[in-house]
C-alpha cells in the first residue's frame, strides 16, 4: 500500500496531527545537501516512479477514511523535475479530489502552480520549502530557484490557496543570517504560516554539508559534536541554542502576524498556532 499512516519511524517528537501520507515518486532529485531522507532510503537522489502507482492508489485510496487528511510528501518532493513529463502528482490529486481529501502539499517546486485550477477545487494548503536565497546552489543544487518560489506563493494566493513557508532547515553560520529577509519577502507573498527547524544531521547528511562547507567543519563539529546531543540516531545542537535561534525566528514572525511552529525541537512553548505542519490552514485557520 503506497498510502500509509503518517509515522516518521516512531519518532516521539513528532507533534504532526493523524495523517496519512503518499509519495508519488521513490527518491527525489533535487539533491539538498541537508536531506534527510537519504539515510532511510537507497540512491535517494535517484528520482523514479513507483510502480503501478495509480492503479494501486485507486485500490488503496478506498481503506482510507473519506476526508481524511493527506500529506503529500513527506520524503520526496511531489514536484521532481520529471514530474513535468510524468504527471504522476497530478492525477494522484485528481483521486483525492474524487474522494474529497484534505491535502497538504510540501514542495521545493514552483511546478506546483501547474495544478493550481485542480487545487483551487480541493480542500488543500501547500507549504514551500524556501531555506536560503544565497546559498542554493550548494544546499539545493537541483531544486527550482527560491526566486521562482517566492513568485509561486505569491500566485497561489493570489487564487485563493492558502500557503505556509517552510523555513527549514536553519543552519548554524550557514543560512542563519538570511532568515529575516526570507520571513519578509514570503509574507509579501501572502503567506500565513511558518514551520521552522534547526539542522539535525544523521551521517550522510552531516558528511555532505561538511564537504560543501569545510570552512566551517571545526565550528560545526564542536556546535553538533561536542556541545550537542544525540537524539536517536540524530545530532540536535544544544537546547539552549536551539532554543535561541527559534526564538528570534518566533518574534519575526509574531511581528509579521505569521503563525508559527517548530517541528521536532521538543520545544512546545515555540508553537503558536494550531497545527506543526501548516494543515490547520486548510480550514482557513490560523
Ligand atoms: S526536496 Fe526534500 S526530499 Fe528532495 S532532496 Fe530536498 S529535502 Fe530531500
Amino acid at each position: 500500500m503506497y498510502i500509509r499512516r503518517f509515522d516518521p519511524w516512531k519518532n516521539e517528537l513528532c507533534s504532526c496531527p493523524t495523517k496519512y501520507s503518499l509519495n508519488p515518486y521513490t527518491g527525489c532529485a533535487h539533491g539538498c545537501i541537508y536531506c534527510y531522507a537519504s539515510c532511510y532510503i537507497k540512491d535517494f537522489f535517484r528520482c523514479r516512479e513507483k510502480p503501478r502507482i495509480i492503479e494501486s492508489l485507486r485500490k488503496d485510496i478506498k481503506k482510507v477514511p473519506i476526508g481524511s487528511l493527506i500529506s503529500l510528501c513527506n520524503t520526496s518532493d511531489p514536484y521532481p523535475p520529471m514530474e513535468k513529463e510524468k504527471i504522476i502528482t497530478r492525477r494522484c490529486l485528481e483521486i483525492f479530489k474524487e474522494y474529497e481529501m484534505k491535502v497538504l502539499i510540501i514542495t521545493k517546486s514552483d511546478l506546483v502552480c501547474r495544478d493550481i485550477d485542480l487545487l483551487k477545487d480541493m480542500q488543500t494548503a501547500v507549504t514551500i520549502t524556501i531555506t536560503t536565497l544565497k546559498y542554493h546552489e550548494k544546499l539545493e543544487p537541483y531544486a527550482p530557484n527560491p526566486f521562482n518560489r517566492l513568485k509561486a506563493l505569491e500566485k497561489l494566493n493570489k487564487e485563493g490557496i492558502p500557503t505556509g513557508l517552510r523555513l527549514d532547515p536553519i543552519i548554524p553560520m550557514v543560512n542563519e543570517e538570511e532568515i529575516e529577509e526570507i520571513l519578509q519577502l514570503a509574507s509579501y507573498t501572502g503567506v500565513k504560516h511558518v514551520t521552522t527547524s534547526t539542522f539535525k544531521p544523521r551521517w550522510d547528511s552531516w558528511k555532505r554539508l561538511i564537504s560543501v562547507f569545510p570552512n566551517l567543519s571545526n565550528k560545526l563539529e564542536n556546535l553538533y559534536l561536542i556541545k550537542g546531543q544525540r537524539i536517536g540516531n540524530s545530532y540536535y545542537l544544544n537546547s539552549t541554542l536551539r532554543e535561541n535561534m527559534i526564538s528570534k525566528i518566533k518574534e519575526i514572525c509574531i511581528s509579521l502576524s505569521l503563525s508559527f511552529s517548530t517541528c521536532r525541537e521538543n520545544l512546545p512553548n515555540y508553537i503558536n498556532s494550531k497545527s506543526c505542519d501548516g494543515s490547520h490552514l486548510i480550514e482557513g485557520e490560523v
